[in-house]
Order: structure tokens, then sequence, then C-alpha cells
């Protein structure tokens, strides 16, 4: 079928018949994963804080799946804290940052930075704090040697995104990280759409703090890590108990806490099919756009880019229109990030490259996955040419 049944004023969409190119909003769960973490929603109930061994068991699966994040992440199973979400290991690097030296009142980040750094930034500057926000150039990349300048000596904090949502434009972390290290102040990347995506080791980065989220790698939503460098002090976000090591209190999901483990060791394994087969299939969706319509431009740096992101901008045509007209032909994709949908402001990330409201009203993401197919591909790239066709005609005939 592939439309939507409203009734029961419940929307079922048919999964079968559904072309889903919103990855970067959120993934389909891996059946591996939701069989991984079934147990702990069912007959292993017990707290892993408790001493018996019904409850050490549990706390000997937080084990394991901490193990299995810091492999991915090339880091040590000591440094990863589990959290509900990318959001609030943002919030929470932010917190400690600015609580561990109350003389430093001073963050840099990015004008592009998803809303988890955005709104927060925003809030404390109302609080006193004092933000610089970086512009980017109309490729989307940071200037580093604006950036060093910013750095001042009571910069509590640089947060700096790995890979940008909207665009999948990668900064240069290492670097930018080497740079804030010397300059003596913290630094927080925003790893949520780099992580399974391109190869991410924190060994011998210079990173204090990064934020990670479970739902962006086939994992279900209500999970995510902070990873706290070893040698870094940190202050809990949330206080009570004293789980995770008293970094992070409140009772561990476990059970979402073990489908993240798991997610991970398959996101390592899948993470060279990323780099070939995903890209080879966004570059096959991208080219044939370009080729098939007129005015269709990418936004971004094409080169330092995921593999799996391509944001396109289609002159003269309203993004949500489109939008519309995909859904109803069974396509997901999406026009700015996903946390922004609904909303009728312009992309922010768009408006920072310098595009006017125009162009990022007539921009869309699409962002693959290693559940899609070439076949999709194919016939996506019908859709979109039919539908944007379409638009232009009524556009011509009004
Ligand atoms: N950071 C980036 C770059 C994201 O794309 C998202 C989600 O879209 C988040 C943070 C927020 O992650 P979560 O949904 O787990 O709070």
């Amino acid at each position: 079928m592939g439309a939507l049944d409203f009734s029961g004023g419940t929307a079922i969409m048919n999964p079968p018949d559904l072309i889903y190119l919103d990855n970067n909003a959120t993934t389909k769960v891996d059946p591996a994963v939701v069989e991984e973490m079934m147990p702990y929603l069912t007959e292993l109930y017990g707290n892993p804080s408790s001493g018996y061994r019904f409850g050490q068991q549990v706390s000997k699966a937080l084990d394991l799946a901490r193990e299995r994040v810091a492999t991915v992440l090339g880091c040590e199973p000591g440094e990863i804290l589990f959290t509900s979400c990318g959001t609030e290991s943002t919030n929470a690097a932010i917190h400690s940052a600015l609580l561990m030296d109350r003389d430093r009142q001073h963050i840099v980040t990015t004008r592009v930075e998803h809303s988890a750094t955005q709104k927060t930034c925003e809030l404390l500057a109302k609080r006193g704090y004092e933000i610089t926000w970086l512009g980017v150039n109309e490729l989307g990349q940071v200037d580093v040697g604006e950036l060093e300048k910013a750095i001042r000596p009571d910069t509590a904090l640089v947060s700096v995104m790995w890979a940008n949502n909207e665009t999948g434009v990668l900064f240069p972390i290492p670097e930018i990280a080497d740079i804030v290290r010397s300059k003596g102040a913290l630094f927080h990347t925003d790893a949520v759409q780099a992580i399974g995506k391109v190869p991410v080791q924190l060994a011998d980065a210079k990173i204090n703090f990064l934020s990670l989220s479970g739902h962006k790698l086939h994992c279900p939503k209500g999970v995510g890590v902070l990873y706290v460098n070893r040698r870094t002090r940190f202050t809990p976000f949330m206080t009570g108990g004293s789980q995770e090591n008293g970094k992070r209190a409140g009772t561990q999901n476990v059970a979402s806490i073990v489908a993240l483990g798991k997610a991970c060791e398959i996101a390592g394994a899948f993470l060279e099919h990323e780099g070939t087969e995903v890209r080879a299939m966004r570059n096959t969706f991208e080219e044939g756009i370009l080729e098939r319509i007129a005015g269709a431009q990418v936004n971004g740096d094409r080169v330092n880019r995921l593999p799996n992101t391509s944001n396109l901008a289609f002159e003269g045509i309203d993004s949500e229109a489109v939008l519309m007209l995909l859904d109803q032909a069974g396509i997901c994709c999406s026009s700015g990030s996903a946390c922004t949908t609904g909303s009728v402001h312009a992309s922010h990330v768009l408006k920072a490259m310098g595009f006017s409201d125009e162009r990022a009203r007539s921009s869309l993401r699409f962002s693959f996955g290693r559940y899609n197919t070439r076949e999709e591909v194919t016939r996506a790239l019908d859709a979109v040419e039919g539908v944007v066709g379409k638009l232009r005609r009524v556009a011509v005939a009004a």
C-alpha cells in the first residue's frame, strides 16, 4: 500500500513499503540488539547495585556493555558513563566544565551545533556566562585559526561537534582538540552523528568529553554515553545515588545499556560498510539528483563529510511540500534536522553557511543507512524527480 492509514487515529505505515532515508534522525533497531536486551526486560530484572548474585549478573551485563562501547571508541571502560541520551551527555559535559573552575566563565562553540549545545549555551548566556559563537564558511567549515584566537585564559570549555547532523560536514576534531589542550581549556565534542559512520578513536586524542547517542546506532531511543577522559575532573549533572562510579545518579536503564553495548559492537563491524556501500548509495542518489533535476545543488563540503548524508537544495521549491509528497509515496527524509521539524524557522545551520532563507527552505536532507538497498535508491530517485517536477509544473500553471 505505501500510504498512511489513519484508521483509529493512529498512523500506520506498512514497513516493507517504507523507504527510510532519515537515518540521521533515528535508525531502525537491529534485531540482534533487541534479542540481546530482551532478557533484561523480562527475567533478569535485578538491580545492578544489589549485592546478591541476581543483581550482580545484571551488573556484569553493564560491565560488558561498557567494554563494548569502550572498544568502539578506543578508550577505557572506566571512561564510559551511561546517560539517557546524547542531549543529557552534552548538558553534563558543559555543566561539569563550568563547575570545575568558577573563574572560567567563557565557552567557545560554533553556530552550527545541535540544539543540545546551542540552546544550553544560549541559556547560559542569559545567566551571565560568555559565549563565543564561531561562524562557518559556505561549505560549513570552521576556521581553526579563528577558533584558536577565540580561546582565552578564562575559557572553561570549547564544544565543537564531530559531524553536523544536517549537512554531514566533518570538523577536524583531533586537530581542534590539540589546540584546545595547548591553550589550557577543556574540550567537548558532540559525536552523536559520527560514531558508527566514521572512525573515532580516543586513545591519543586530547578530548575531555564526548557525547554519543544510542538511537543513531540502531539501538532503541533513550540511552546515551558521555565519555569522560580518566584524567579529567568531573562534577555530576545528576546527583543522588552512587551509580556510574558516582558520576551519574539514578538506577541504570539496564536493558537499553545492554542494547547499546551490542549496537556499538555491531557498529564497529559495519564501519567499513558505511564507508563503502552506504557511501556508494548516497553518491548514486546525489549524483542522480544533480544529473536529473535542474537547479539542484549540494549544501556543504562534499569531501569532508559523513558517508551517509546528502543535503540538497532544489531551486524554487518548498521543501515542506516535497516532504509531504514524498511521505505520501512512502519515503522518509527531512527538511533540516528532525529536532527542528515543525518549526517555521529556516535551518540555523544553512543560515550560518550564508544561505538565504529561500535556499534553506528549499533544502532537504537524505541520510542513508545499512538497511537501505540500491533498489530503494533507484525508487527514491524516481520519486524525488517526479515530485519536484510536479511542484514545478504546478508553480508554472499557477
Ligand atoms: N547531537 C546531534 C548532532 C544530534 O544529531 C542529536 C539528535 O538528533 C543529538 C545531539 C541529540 O541526541 P538525543 O536525541 O539522544 O538526545
